[in-house]
């Protein structure tokens, strides 16, 4: 099983880090180890001064695909979830300046927390207007809805599969709208999507 996660697919998200708007998905890839199920405690790592959250939908995979075509898209979302790209910022900031990979930045142990439940297509009455929110102690810090991607869920999965085969189980985090911003020990995240908590996150 495999992450692949989307940057810059909200444009209010691409100009806060002065990114320009992208002509075609950009994607990285985190390894399973990086996977927090259902989230809980979060231990801060010690190689990072600015671990940042991004709050983003996540679709989870249904079955295997390679250069799917965007008419069957959806046939390979077994159902949507949301998950934090935790992202250690000066790291990627410095990695990015040099050129270099984004790994030690993004693909870090526990920095893809992802709730445990997914929520099947059937029981989204619209897959390009769904809501979600993240609350930092209690407080609305990201507020975003599938609507606002500059690539859809489909186009997400046509444009992947055609570098890479899709596997069941697999998980695509697809990009994160404004308000991402730093975390200290003691923080508490939870997201949302709708009306209905689905993942919560303690920083120690
Ligand atoms: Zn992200």
């Amino acid at each position: 099983m495999k992450v692949l996660c989307i940057g810059r697919n909200y444009r209010d998200h691409a100009s806060e880090l002065e990114n320009p708007v992208p002509e075609e998905p950009l994607f990285f890839l985190k390894p399973e180890s990086a996977v927090l199920e259902g989230g809980g405690a979060f231990h801060y790592p010690d190689h990072t001064k600015e671990l940042h959250y991004e709050t983003e939908l996540v679709v989870r995979i249904g079955m295997n695909g390679r250069q799917v075509g965007k008419e069957e898209a959806l046939r390979y979302i077994a159902g949507i979830g949301i998950g934090l790209d935790l992202t250690a910022r000066d790291q990627q900031r410095a990695l990015k300046e040099k050129g270099h990979p984004w790994e030690k930045a993004k693909a870090f142990d526990a920095s893809a927390p992802v709730s445990e439940e997914f929520i099947p297509l059937d029981r989204i009455p619209e897959l390009s207007n769904l809501p979600f929110t993240c609350y930092r102690n209690g407080e609305l810090v990201q507020s975003g809805n599938s609507g606002e991607m500059i690539f859809s869920f489909e186009d997400l999965i046509v444009h992947l599969s055609s570098y890479i085969t899709l596997a069941k189980g697999d998980l695509i985090f697809t990009g994160t709208p404004s308000g991402v911003g730093p975390l200290v020990v003691g923080d508490r995240l939870e997201c949302w999507i709708g009306r209905r908590s689905f993942l919560n996150l303690f920083i120690e």
